[in-house]
């Protein structure tokens, strides 16, 4: 079979190819969608997407569809359904000298319920947007030479939406290869933020909403992963903070390296601060939900860009322009080693993602799922008698709850990997 190939850049080239005489005769076309996209905190380490300058990444679980151009109708040939996980549609059949039109939008879709929406807004309320907001991207299409196979790539010109696409898609991606678990019934909406970035829930409503800083030219893949993390944490187990005024006044396990004015949503958290548990675990959660995406669960090492300055103890020498590499099995014990006292029901999130990661990762036999972490988490709710448990979910009480669901070794796990990370206060 002969094989045509055709690259066009939607915004920058148009190939249109003239229809032949009209002829009844059948052709095969795959269009393959690309998201062109550039993150700025690439090249740390990490296991995908390492390229920091502008890359086409293939538009994974892009929900697309193939439309024949008719009068009136435009009836779909293929579609309404995500692309395959090399961002293509399979080959369908098409007739020589019709118009076909490929359209792929700013929406992942791993199956009928769980999506990811790519948000073309910036407003920061719950009222708008839903299900609307996505970008469509549409690319005609005339065969004019039967018995051929098209491979038709079309590239999406980079905005903040290309950028955020393919994270999006590679979330699924992992979830497929079993890395991340996402229950079904899940739709994450994420879209720009003019100011920082954070995650949000709405309890009224069945789906998740997000906002990711960044621009048309570059975004932080790491914050982005992170807050999307923020929204699945809530999904599988209400893992989400929602108190962080517990700021230890000293230099190393504050954030007053960033900002003195703890009342700055940005900079009432940080990677090193001392904050009540349940901040520190979901924050935590987010840094290795993030770890996860860009990260496989073989290769021996795990890093993480994060996106604030870090003051270290000297002599190490703070990182001030990150994104600041952060190497997560490295167990740096941060609040026995560099906090005062006051550890009981706080935490620090360089420790519970030091944690997350090794329970994830460190002993081949008895290591857990991410879905067996969230289970523990969800588990809490039938151990914890506290009626503030939406602020504390105590280090017991987690132990409590790993030694209701696993036994043995899988269960001294968790306890090991507590006291490795020192989150076990
Ligand atoms: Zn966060």
């Amino acid at each position: 079979m002969r094989i045509t190939t055709i690259t066009v850049c939607l915004g920058v080239a148009v190939i249109l190819l003239t229809p032949s005489v009209a002829s009844s005769a059948e052709a095969h076309v795959s269009f393959c969608g690309k998201w062109r996209s550039q993150y700025t905190d690439s090249g740390i380490g990490e296991d995908v997407f390492t390229s920091a300058s502008t890359y086409d990444r293939p538009a994974q679980y892009a929900y697309s569809s193939i439309y024949e151009v008719a009068p009136g109708t435009d009836p779909v040939i293929w579609g309404h359904t995500g692309l395959a996980e090399n961002g293509c549609t399979p080959l369908v059949e098409v007739e020589v000298g019709k118009q076909y039109r490929f359209r792929m939008r700013t929406i992942t879709r791993y199956d009928s319920s769980r999506y990811i929406f790519v948000q073309n807004d910036t407003a920061e309320d719950w009222t708008t947007g839903y299900p609307d907001g996505y970008v469509i991207y549409d690319f005609y299409f005339t065969p004019t030479r039967a018995s051929v196979s098209y491979l038709v790539t079309v590239v999406a010109g980079k905005t903040w939406e290309t950028n955020i696409a393919p994270i999006a898609g590679k979330i699924w991606d992992r979830q497929e290869d079993g890395a991340i678990t996402i229950y079904s019934n899940t739709t994450i909406l994420i879209r720009k933020s003019t100011a920082y970035s954070y995650a949000q829930y709405d309890s009224n409503n069945d789906w998740y909403r997000v906002w990711s800083g960044g621009n048309t030219t570059s975004v932080k893949k790491f914050v982005a992963g992170h807050e999307i993390g923020h929204a699945v944490g809530d999904r599988l187990a209400d893992l989400h903070g929602s108190n962080y005024t517990s700021y230890q006044p000293t230099t190393l396990c504050s954030c007053d390296h960033i900002d003195t004015d703890t009342t700055t949503d940005g900079c009432q958290h940080c990677l090193q601060s001392r904050e009540y548990i349940r901040a520190g675990e979901s924050e935590g959660w987010a840094h290795y939900f993030s770890t996860v995406v860009f990260n496989n669960r073989s290769s021996q090492d795990g890093w993480f860009g994060y996106y604030k300055d870090i003051n270290y103890a000297a002599p190490a020498t703070d990182c001030t322009s990150p994104p600041c590499p952060i190497d997560v099995t490295d167990d740096k014990t941060w609040m026995e080693d560099q906090c005062s006292d006051g550890y009981a029901d706080r935490g620090v999130e360089w420790d519970w993602l030091a944690f997350f990661w090794g329970l994830w990762t460190e002993d081949a036999t008895n290591r857990y799922t991410m879905n067996q972490i969230a289970l523990v988490w969800d588990e809490v709710h039938d151990v914890d008698t506290e009626s503030n448990h939406n602020e504390l979910w105590r280090w017991e009480d987690l132990v409590q709850a790993a030694d209701n669901l696993y036994t043995g070794y899988k269960f001294e796990e968790f306890e090991e990997q507590g006291g490795n990370s020192g989150v076990d206060h």
